[in-house]
């Protein structure tokens, strides 16, 4: 059974990752979505709270799990024996990111190969970051998520991390 690690920070899981997600599960029996976290950095939601988004996202579909992790991700591969990782890529830049990655990684653990999944053209500008300034600005943030997954849920049920208070203009 040939299995594959999507990892990735997820904060949150957005309708590209899901892109993603899809296209994978075409060339793979399994995808392990695998949450990565790093106790030094708290990010916006919790690692809880993504794994729930993504639980959300993910409902219906087969052949797919989701975990968290907090080591390197060939470390996370050996541990699980998954020999393929999957990463997207939108621009120039993220291929240049990827690659610096992908090239360490193969360096440390040859054995584990990298496969790179283009953006659709449609999902090539959503990103985590995007996402989370406008759920920090009140915008509309379902345009950028999977359906099924309802952001509001988690943003009023208080499961963020609350961004630093800003003071007005000073009289
Ligand atoms: P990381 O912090 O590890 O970059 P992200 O959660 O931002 O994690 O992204 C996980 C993976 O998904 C990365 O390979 C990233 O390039 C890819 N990705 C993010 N958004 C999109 C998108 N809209 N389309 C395709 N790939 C994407």
């Amino acid at each position: 059974m040939r299995t594959a690690i999507f990892p990735g920070s997820f904060d949150p899981f957005t309708i590209g990752h899901y892109d993603v997600l899809i296209s994978a599960l075409k060339l793979f029996d399994k995808v392990i979505i695998a949450v990565g976290y790093n106790s030094s950095k708290s990010g916006y939601f919790s690692p809880c709270t993504r794994v729930k988004i993504i639980e959300d996202a993910i409902k219906g579909l087969e052949h797919v799990e989701v975990c968290t992790y907090s080591e390197l991700t060939i470390d996370l591969c050996k541990r699980l024996g998954v020999n393929y990782i999957v990463r997207g890529l939108r621009t120039t830049t993220d291929f240049e990111l990827e690659s610096v990655i992908a090239q360490a990684n193969k360096k440390m653990a040859p054995d584990i190969l990298t496969i790179y999944i283009p953006a659709s053209q449609e999902y090539s500008f959503v990103s985590s970051t995007v996402a989370r300034d406008v759920i920090i600005h009140q915008g509309n943030a379902e345009l950028f998520m999977p359906k099924g997954v309802n952001i509001q849920k988690y943003i009023k049920a208080g499961m963020v991390n609350i961004p630093p208070v800003k003071l007005d203009k000073q009289e």
